[in-house]
């Protein structure tokens, strides 16, 4: 029998295989996971981890049923023949456990991160998986310029802290709901002399949907929407001086802006601030993360009417954007210690020491070996400052020999003392 992983799944190693796998590697996940969570600490953002799977309407009444999100789900019965589905995206379930809990009875501003797999069933390609994970802020409370800022910046430092280059911040503003009746009119007034140049889905969205059309991925379409009408052009004064502010304060900060009138991103439940971040230009697969306010997708749940602002990331996305560009990445962490056993009766006397060094929050590991090179090839390929030999001669003497891996120089120590030696060097060892 032969195994293998469910199409477009992963699996995340301690080291690559081969150099092609380095993405899927846990030092990088590491590095870039808890940056997200040093930022989110940074911004006033607290952690919730919602299940993988809810019921089916709950994402389905948020991204909408035209929704890609929506068609990708992967959605089953359970043997209580529940409609459950895996989690294609974190804010459903987050404003359902907010509204589920209470939250708002706890104040009225509530800034929530989740981090954590995600599931689409989609055409599996680079960048493009059927499992992925997301790092998300959602910020609930608070309807302001300011809001929109901080909630962008944190994405944004994310990205620049990581090292990311060649970024791009496209962001849109699409207004309360009649401005966008206005252009949804104004759309379908453009688009309808020009049906013979659109595609079927968007001949069917420009009565179901017709702003899902300005999400096209058809050069022919997008060449035809070039010379469409803006939304800018149906905000309300209220909403284009906001987006104004907004994107002052962002510009002030020095960040790469466009605005991006055609910017809609893929879910319904979106108003007023929208935006994306792309890097590089590596086609579909070049989006990093985005978001936007959604202000009524609360009260809609049944819930309290509070305004909201989030984004999602794709960790993958990040991870082969670091390589592609390739930025530095960090060291994996290393053992300090290396412990070579090559008499069997030190064994257990060498297990208890490991035990004391460990404690002493030295990082260890011991190897017992017949041959001295072995150990010490080992040593050297997972980095350890230092080796420590106990052979036959070193057990009867109770001693073991400390070998320091960058200068060669050797020393003799007590056994007994393992773990306060190890403290006395390891403070004097420069990596
Ligand atoms: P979305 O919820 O579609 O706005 O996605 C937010 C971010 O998640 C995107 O910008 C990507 O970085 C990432 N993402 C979405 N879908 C996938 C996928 N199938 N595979 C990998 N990353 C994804």
């Amino acid at each position: 029998m032969s195994y293998a992983r469910p199409k477009g799944t992963f699996d995340i190693l301690p080291y690559a295989p081969k150099a092609d796998d380095l993405w899927k590697t846990s030092p990088l996940w590491q590095h870039v996971t808890t940056l997200c969570k040093e930022l989110a600490h940074l911004y006033g953002f607290s952690e919730v981890a919602t299940p993988i799977f809810e019921s089916t309407w709950l994402f389905t009444r948020a991204a909408g049923d035209d929704s890609d999100v929506s068609k990708e789900m992967y959605q089953f019965s359970d043997k209580g023949g529940r409609d459950l589905s895996l989690r294609p995206e974190g804010t459903a379930g987050v404003v359902r456990a907010f509204i589920e809990n209470g939250l708002h009875q706890l104040g009225s501003s509530h800034k929530l991160f989740y981090l954590g797999p995600f599931f689409r069933y989609d055409r599996p390609q680079a960048g493009r998986y059927r499992q992925f994970h997301q790092f998300g802020a959602e910020a609930f409370g608070v309807s302001s310029p300011e809001r929109d800022f901080e909630v962008i910046m944190m994405l944004y430092k994310l990205y620049t802290k990581l090292g990311l280059k060649d970024l791009n911040l496209l962001i849109n503003c699409l207004g309360d709901e009649s401005a966008r009746a206005e252009y949804v009119t104004k759309l379908k007034n453009f688009l309808t002399p020009h049906l013979d140049q659109l595609g079927a889905d968007s001949k069917r969205r420009l009565s179901a949907n017709p702003l899902r059309i300005l999400d096209t991925k058809d050069p022919k379409e997008l060449a035809l929407l070039e010379k469409a009408p803006s939304i800018l052009e149906c905000l309300s004064k209220e909403s284009l001086t906001q987006f104004e502010t907004l994107v002052s304060y962002l510009k002030e900060q020095g960040l790469p802006v466009t605005v991006t009138p055609r910017l809609v991103r893929g879910l319904d439940y979106y108003n007023e601030t929208v935006f994306e971040v792309t890097a590089g230009a590596k086609g579909a697969q070049n989006a990093l993360g985005g978001g936007g306010r959604y202000d009524h997708l609360m009260k809609k749940y049944g819930g309290p009417d509070l305004p909201a602002v989030g984004f999602a990331v794709g960790i993958e996305r990040i991870i082969l954007a670091m390589l592609d560009q390739k930025v530095r990445l960090p060291e994996s962490r290393k053992p300090v210690a290396h412990i070579i056993v090559m008499e069997e009766k030190a064994k257990k006397a060498v297990s208890m020491n490991l035990e004391s060094v460990r404690a002493e929050g030295i990082a260890a590991d011991m190897v017992c070996v017949k041959k001295i090179q072995k150990g010490l090839t080992e040593a050297n390929k997972r980095g350890a400052s230092f080796a420590l030999i106990i052979g036959s001669n070193e057990w009867e003497k109770g001693q073991f020999q400390l070998k320091s891996m960058k200068s060669g120089k050797l020393s003799e120590h007590p056994l007994t003392q393992m773990a306060q030696i190890l403290k006395e060097q390891s403070k004097t060892y420069e990596t």
